[in-house]
């Protein structure tokens, strides 16, 4: 596993130590995979080296490593299959949250406990509450000095082995207070309250020895001491979380994938056909320089992303992107490497289909990969807005060409004429578009208020179109034929390639 210089001296050691260690213990991991075995004796050795750990401070009983430390983890215990599983749900349940909004008692109570390996799990998902996280059912009602909690999670990696449960309730049925995800309230369940309850354990494609399962709370009190953070941000304390959640998840799928690029390279090696390794063909060599690219394009963006959560930035754009390459890079790694392996990558004896399975799941699991798009979508955008240029006719080369100019009009007196024309304008170089009011504003130099008063005659005089969003404020307008017409004769808007004379053809 690459180191990256950034690291520092501690994060570069803990790699060192936890690679040897986890080398040493996949043999023991597949015996437990192959057996559909918990691997509950390597836990115990990964809970008393401390790396459960890795991001809780030191003052907790922590490595302090930060979220590099805890995807440093993720990606070696990764390789253990199952341990990286329980370690990844270990810390999202609880470590990000109660560092951030947990009082300084809950602090020394719990953190302590995941330094020393506490399993945890994280409760979002139920029945009827999937990608729209906020609309869980499963309810927190307060009675005296307690909490009342009644409904059901599911999906729930780790529910079996984990004796902590960060769980999180509705607490407001009220329309307003939902409206602003207000309504919701996060808790630590531990394993062994009344009412608390497995209900079922599922059968996953690529979960062969990680038990995920339903839980069940059938009136399970809790101290007023469990609930983490206001009565009414769990949302917030969700949300919060979600960057070192997706990092982390998207982490543990990194060693496999190295370690299956290393599979396929001594498979090749060893693998003869036409009297050529396969490894000479260049269509497998193709693969395997994709998957080399994957993983190493991969982990820059996992650690990049860590470093700016350590340096108290909020990569959510980077953390969803981190998540989406991760895991679809493991998919297509998996396919790729079945393909170059062929028959024998089909076998569980050997571990490529296997990266398919573990890649399909991170896929769907800490947000699936669409709900990845659309936040990196709708977020990523926004550094994109700003646009400096305007497509303007070049008067000596009479075509349209990215200019920083002002244009004509700028200071100029705007009449309802001029407001045409500038529309009309923008058609000759953006046909098919409109100009927003802020394009107007820019070119006119005038407020919001006039532009909208003199579009809005246009308009009323039929010679603008206009595009309004849901609340009927109007937000772009576009010269429409009449307006077109209108503002300038058909000769303006003619325009030809120097090798095309349409007098010739009788236009
Ligand atoms: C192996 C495994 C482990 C898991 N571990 C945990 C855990 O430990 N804790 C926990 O709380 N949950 C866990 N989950 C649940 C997981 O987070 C959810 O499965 C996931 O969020 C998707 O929810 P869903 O399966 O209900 O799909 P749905 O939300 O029903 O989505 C169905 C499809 O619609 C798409 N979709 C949904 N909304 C939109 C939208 N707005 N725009 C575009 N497309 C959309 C989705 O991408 C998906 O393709 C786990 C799931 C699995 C399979």
């Amino acid at each position: 596993m690459e180191i990256f210089p950034w690291w520092t001296d501690e994060q570069k050691k803990f790699t060192v130590e936890l690679q040897s260690f986890v080398t040493q213990n996949i043999p023991k991991a597949e015996k437990a995979f192959w057996a559909r075995a918990f691997p509950m004796e390597i836990v115990r050795e990964v809970q008393k080296r401390g790396y459960f750990g890795a991001a809780v401070p030191k003052k907790y009983g922590g490595l302090e490593l930060g979220a590099t430390g805890a995807c440093i983890a993720a990606e070696q215990l990764g390789r253990l299959y199952a341990v990286g599983h329980v370690f990844v749900v270990s810390q999202l349940g609880g470590t990000h949250q109660l560092l951030h909004f947990g009082t300084e008692e809950q602090k020394e109570e719990w953190l302590t406990k995941i330094a020393k390996g506490q399993l945890g799990a994280v409760c979002i998902t139920e029945p009827f509450a999937g990608s729209d996280a906020a609309s869980v059912w499963t309810t927190a009602r307060k009675e005296g000095d307690e909490w009342v909690i009644m409904g059901k999670k599911r999906y729930i990696t780790g529910a079996g082995p984990a004796d902590r449960y960060f769980v999180y309730t509705k607490t407001s049925n009220d329309p307003e207070v939902i409206g602003k995800y207000g309504h919701l309230t996060a808790f630590i369940v531990e394993k062994g309250t009344p009412g608390f309850s497995l209900e079922k354990i599922n059968e996953l494609i690529g979960f062969d020895n990680v038990p995920n399962g339903y839980l069940n709370f059938d009136d399970v009190r809790v101290p007023d001491f469990n609930r983490i953070g206001d009565v009414g941000a769990g949302w917030a304390i969700m949300t919060s979380g979600l960057n070192f959640e997706r990092l982390v998840a998207s982490a543990v799928v990194g060693g496999g994938l190295e370690d299956i690029i290393r599979m396929v390279i001594y498979y090749t090696n060893r693998r003869v056909q036409f009297n050529q390794q396969t490894n000479r063909f260049v269509n497998n060599q193709f693969k395997i320089a994709d998957m080399i690219t994957m993983n190493k394009l991969a982990r820059i963006v996992t650690y990049y992303t860590a470093m700016l959560l350590d340096n108290g930035q909020n990569p959510a754009v980077e953390a969803s992107i981190a998540k989406l390459l991760n895991t679809d890079y493991a998919v297509q790694t998996g396919l790729d490497a079945v393909q170059i392996v062929a028959g024998d990558g089909l076998t569980k004896f050997y571990p490529m289909e296997r990266l398919v399975r573990e890649g399909k799941i991170g896929q769907i699991v800490a947000g699936t990969n669409e709900v990845q798009k659309l936040i990196i979508y709708r977020m990523g955008a926004l550094s994109y807005l700003d646009m400096p240029y305007r497509l303007r006719m070049d008067p000596d080369l009479d075509v349209p060409v990215l200019s920083l100019d002002d244009g004509p009009w700028k200071g100029k007196k705007i009449t309802e004429d001029v407001m045409l024309k500038i529309l009309a304008e923008d058609y000759r170089t953006n046909p098919g578009l409109y100009m927003t009011v802020e394009d107007l504003e820019k070119e006119t130099g005038l407020e919001k208020g006039k532009v909208l008063e003199l579009v809005a005659s246009l308009e009323k005089k039929n010679l603008v179109a206009t595009f309004k969003d849901r609340r009927g404020n109007v937000i772009m307008a576009k010269a429409n034929y009449e307006g077109l017409r209108t503002a300038y004769p058909a000769e303006h808007y003619r325009w030809f390639p120097d090798w095309f004379d349409p007098e010739e053809l009788g236009f």
